[in-house]
């Protein structure tokens, strides 16, 4: 199924673009900056983005490595939320410097990772501009029997570094002083037409890693392109291998579908897929069976709807009010009628915690909050008010009264007398210092 752009979003607009033909001129004596990736296939695009959306750090650590020999260019997410007229959430550097030659080159430099080292380019506030060399996939040779990859610490070219990546409209490289986008594997058309495409096959690619799932439908979801029909089918078709993949990165990329605004149309790609139903079977069978829930999808939908609407006003919610919204009506279920609620929970978060790797702390929250929240709809709120999960319980709360279609009014009554009114301390910063996922 192809969800196409929403008619009302402009494309981006069209760029000319130039291709670098594979034969270089031998007749001028050094090969000039254009012709450093001769015979790559590159189109090169003229799109000369704002200065000022561009963060100046960032700019500042191209400027330097390119100052002293090396090739660096904005990369990956950046470069495509600026060409789709978003704002980056962070700004990420490839270059052909070593780690340690970008090491020599910043004060402010920590080298991070054991399998794959990059640099981290540290500035005030706690932003991070990271610093990658560039890597190629890993030749046949380094694949196990099967084809998921378990190590990708190679360094390559340029053009080898943009084709290991995942989609094409992550896959672009901007070079600031020509103002140009790099792109070797039809990226930009793909920006102007708002669409998700892996490169290379995509059974391949999402067999390779399965985690790519999640993250197409994050971006269809967060940045409101459509996937490709080829595609999608590759992902109903490749769901099951979801199974196989890091769990810890299952929970955060979960975790990424509903922190960016995006989760309504986030869980209904997931489930629409069916990759719910591999990583959350208790929430699409709850989904799936609409008649026994009592519309119980219509509330789901609408709790997430909340969930966006409260992520725009206030910045991203807290990872335990997102999960314990995420599971709530089954965990109602599990829990009624019972008087050991905490167990009820417990039992029923097991497998979930298993299969998903939930952190111990969220499942404690999650436990706990469950059993804030009925008395609080209640009005029962008791010594529980004064506990450092009370504001994430009141969020929960208000989240499940929206999906019932009731009036949120008593639950910002009771968040106006617990909080004066001051910055709401369970929020974390939407966007630097950020969280990185585990591979990537
Ligand atoms: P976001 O705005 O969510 O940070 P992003 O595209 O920057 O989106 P990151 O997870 O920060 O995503 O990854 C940075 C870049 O690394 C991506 O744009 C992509 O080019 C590459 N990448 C990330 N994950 C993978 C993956 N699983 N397979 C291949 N390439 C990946
Ligand atoms: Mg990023």
């Amino acid at each position: 199924m192809r969800r196409s752009p929403k008619p009302d979003l402009p494309p981006p607009p069209e760029l000319p673009s130039f291709r670098v033909e594979p034969d270089v001129d031998d007749s001028r004596e050094e090969p000039s900056i254009l012709d450093r990736h001769a015979g790559t296939q590159l189109s090169r695009h003229d799109a000369p983005l704002e200065d000022e959306a561009i963060d100046a750090d960032a700019a500042k650590v191209v400027r330097r490595l390119e100052r002293a020999g090396f090739q660096a260019y904005l990369v990956g997410g950046c470069v495509r939320d600026l060409l789709l007229g978003g704002r980056p959430k962070d700004f990420d550097v490839a270059t052909s410097a070593r780690p340690d030659d970008v090491r020599a080159l910043f004060r402010n430099c920590r080298i991070i990772g054991r399998r794959f080292r990059l640099a981290h380019v540290l500035f005030g506030g706690g932003k991070i501009v990271e610093v990658a060399t560039f890597r190629r996939n890993p030749g046949e040779t380094d694949l196990e029997d099967d084809l998921l990859i378990r190590s990708d610490n190679v360094f390559g070219e340029a053009h080898e570094d943009a084709l290991r990546r995942d989609f094409t409209i992550n896959a672009l490289f901007y070079d600031l002083d020509r103002r140009q986008v790099l792109d070797w594997c039809g990226g930009m058309p793909d920006i102007q037409r708002r669409s998700i495409r892996t490169i290379g096959e995509p059974v391949v690619r999402f067999r390779e890693d399965p985690v790519r799932i999640l993250r197409a439908i994050k971006f269809a979801a967060r940045l409101d392109l459509g996937i490709e029909p080829y595609v999608y089918d590759a992902m109903v078709a490749s769901r099951l291998e979801l199974a196989r993949a890091a769990r810890p990165r299952l929970f955060e990329e979960i975790l990424r579908l509903m922190r960016a605004g995006g989760a309504h149309r986030s869980m209904w790609l997931l489930w629409e897929v069916g990759a719910m139903a591999v990583l959350m079977p208790e929430l699409a069978a709850f989904l799936d069976d609409d008649e026994a829930t009592e519309d119980g999808s219509l509330r789901f939908f609408r709790k997430m709807d909340a969930i966006d609407r409260k992520t725009l006003d206030e910045g991203v919610l807290d990872d335990v009010v997102l999960m314990t919204a995420l599971f709530y009506e089954p965990l109602e279920e599990a829990a009624s009628g019972v008087r050991d609620i905490m167990g009820a929970v417990n039992d029923f978060l097991e497998p979930v915690i298993e299969r998903i790797a939930m952190p111990r702390r969220i499942a404690d929250g999650v436990r706990r909050i469950m059993t804030m929240v009925p008395r609080i709809l209640q009005g029962r709120i008791g010594r529980f008010a004064r506990t450092d999960l009370f504001l994430p319980a009141l969020d929960v709360a208000e989240i499940v009264l929206h999906s019932r279609g009731q009036s949120t009014a008593p639950i910002q009554a009771l968040r106006r007398e617990a909080l004066p009114p001051v910055t709401r301390e369970h929020r974390r910063p939407s966007s630097f210092p950020r969280q990185r996922g585990a591979r990537r």
